[in-house]
């Protein structure tokens, strides 16, 4: 058996990555206490080793981080690395997203979430990474009530309904954070089992 922190202070990432890890060996527990480290690096990767590097400061043990975002291709890629700090509630960030693309037709409103994890050992020595990702559209309007942040505004074609309007169980099968959780399980259970 495993015992690994998660670090982040976000409990439905915590939810997520449970119901995405079914295998029973590998335990996620919380970081203890206020965690809130300085997220100033450039990319997803880094700023998912900078996350883990410090929970492994507080929790002396194995740490594994997910930085995430939405990233949408008629704004270069924005708001990207930067999507917590968009506007200052969740329901403005969308409506500043969706005001920003109000002039653009459906076809041009392509977009991916990305969700980088960084797995760090006690040292804090980084011993394995991944990337996820899923792709889609913005919505004109959010729709649905399901999972969290952007999730209302992002559609996925396949499904023909935004994320918020998929039940859970099929977010966590298609998901940027299980493309990224699921090689990381095979990974340790291949590795550190
Ligand atoms: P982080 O905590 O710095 O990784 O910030 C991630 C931000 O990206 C969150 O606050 C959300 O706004 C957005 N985000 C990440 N993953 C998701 C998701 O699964 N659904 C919707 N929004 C997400």
């Amino acid at each position: 058996m495993i015992k690994i922190i998660i670090a982040t202070s976000n409990p439905h990432k915590i939810e997520e990555m449970n119901k995405i890890n079914t295998n029973k060996n590998i335990v996620f527990d919380v970081v203890k206490g206020d965690f809130n480290p300085d997220e100033n690096g450039t990319t997803f990767i880094e700023n998912a080793a900078i996350k883990a590097k410090e929970a492994a400061k507080i929790m002396q043990t194995y740490c594994l981080a997910d930085d995430s975002g939405l990233c949408v291709d008629a704004l270069e890629g924005n708001p990207g690395i930067h999507s917590a700090r968009y506007a200052d509630t969740q329901k403005e960030k969308i409506e500043k997203l969706l005001n920003e693309l109000k002039m653009v037709p459906y076809d041009y409103r392509t977009a991916h979430f990305t969700c980088a994890m960084v797995l760090v050992d006690k040292n804090g020595n980084e011993i394995h990474k991944e990337e996820g990702k899923v792709f889609g559209y913005i919505d004109d309007l959010p729709k649905g009530t399901n999972g969290f942040g952007y999730d209302p505004i992002f559609f996925i074609p396949e499904y023909e309904k935004t994320i918020a309007e998929l039940p859970e169980e099929i977010k966590n099968e298609i998901s940027h954070r299980s493309n990224a959780l699921r090689p990381m399980i095979k990974w340790i259970e291949e590795n550190l089992l």
